[in-house]
C-alpha cells in the first residue's frame, strides 16, 4: 500500500469498523467464486425449484454429495487471519459474511453473522429439525454406496456445489424425525434472509465508526442493503474488491486488491500502530517519573 493511501485509509478505518465479506475472501482457500473469471455459467438451484419437487431435491443432493467431500477440505487463508486478529485488537467490531462456508469461524472469528447461513447445517423444511452435515453426509454415502467415487471429474462449485447432470438413481434420506424434507440450512436465491439476522447486522452498524467491503461483488441485495445503509448514515464505506461492485458508486474509497493480501497488510499495519501507541504511552510515563 501506498503511504498517501494508507494514510487516507488510517483516517477512514478509524474506530468500530463492521466488516462485510463475499467469496472473493474464500477463493483462497481453494472454493470458487461464481462471479469471477472463469466460473461456471450454471446459476445455483432456487428456493422455489428446490422446495417444486423431489427431482430437484436428488439433484441438489446428488451434487452437494460430490462438492462437500472436497469443501471439507478447505482452510481458512490469510484474509480470514487478518480479520480474527483485527478483531481481538478491537479494530473490527462485528462481522458480516456472506459466505457459507463457515472459514470465519474457524479462524477463530467471534462477533459474526452468517448472513446466508453455514453449509455445515441441515435443516428439516417439515419440522424444523437440524442435523450436522457431516451426519448427512454419512446417510447420503450409505445410500449411495461408490457414488463419489463415480464422479471425480466433476468441478466444484462455491456451495459445495458441483457439475453434474445424471441424478436420477440417487437416493436422498428422509428426515429421521418426521421424514420430511432436508435442505442444507443455507439461504437459497430467491429465499429471504432470516429477519433477526439482518437486525443484527443493522444494529452493528448503528454503532460502527464504518463499514469495510471485502471480497464481495454486491450483486445480490442482501449484501448490498447494508452500504446503502452505512452511505445513508454517512459512515466511510471502503471496498476492497478485484473487479466492479454494485456498491462502488456508494463507495468513499474503491480499492483494486486480492482480499487476503491486502487484509494481512492492514492487520500488520495495526499491529504496528497499536505497537507505537503503547510505545508513546510508555514514553509519556517514563517522562513523568523522571
Ligand atoms: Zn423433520
Amino acid at each position: 500500500m501506498a503511504d498517501q493511501a494508507t494514510d487516507l485509509l488510517d483516517g477512514l478505518l478509524e474506530g468500530h469498523v463492521v466488516v462485510l465479506t463475499g467469496a472473493g475472501l474464500s477463493t483462497d482457500s481453494g472454493i470458487p467464486d461464481y462471479r469471477g473469471p472463469g466460473t461456471p455459467t450454471r446459476m445455483p438451484m432456487t428456493f422455489q425449484e428446490f422446495v417444486a419437487s423431489a427431482g430437484a431435491q436428488r439433484r441438489y443432493w446428488a451434487r452437494a454429495h460430490v462438492g462437500w467431500s472436497r469443501m471439507g477440505t478447505a482452510e481458512p487463508n490469510q484474509g480470514h487471519r487478518a480479520l480474527a486478529r483485527l478483531e481481538t485488537a478491537g479494530e473490527v467490531s462485528f462481522l458480516i459474511t456472506q459466505n457459507v462456508d463457515g472459514l470465519h469461524e474457524r479462524a477463530g472469528h467471534q462477533r459474526l453473522v452468517a448472513l446466508h447461513g453455514r453449509i455445515s447445517e441441515v435443516v428439516c423444511l417439515d419440522c424444523g429439525g437440524r442435523t450436522h452435515r457431516t451426519a448427512m453426509q454419512r446417510l447420503l454415502g450409505q445410500a449411495n454406496p461408490g457414488w463419489i467415487e463415480e464422479h471425480t471429474q466433476v468441478s466444484a462449485r462455491p456451495d459445495g456445489d458441483v457439475d453434474l447432470d445424471e441424478t436420477g438413481r440417487f437416493v436422498v434420506p428422509a428426515c429421521a424425525g418426521c421424514g420430511g424434507r432436508l435442505k442444507p440450512h443455507v439461504v437459497f436465491f430467491g429465499e429471504n434472509v432470516p429477519k433477526d439476522r439482518v437486525a443484527r447486522c443493522y444494529a452493528a452498524l448503528d454503532d460502527a465508526d464504518a463499514l469495510l467491503v471485502a471480497g464481495s461483488s454486491l450483486t445480490v441485495m442482501s449484501g448490498l442493503r447494508f452500504v446503502r445503509y452505512a452511505a445513508k448514515a454517512g459512515l466511510p464505506v471502503v471496498i476492497v474488491n478485484r473487479g466492479v461492485t454494485r456498491g462502488d458508486p456508494l463507495a468513499t474509497l474503491k480499492i483494486e486488491a486480492g482480499c487476503s493480501q491486502w487484509l494481512s497488510a492492514w492487520s500488520g499495519r495495526s499491529s504496528r500502530r497499536g505497537h507505537e501507541d503503547v510505545l508513546g504511552s510508555l514514553g509519556h510515563d517514563l517522562g513523568r517519573l523522571a
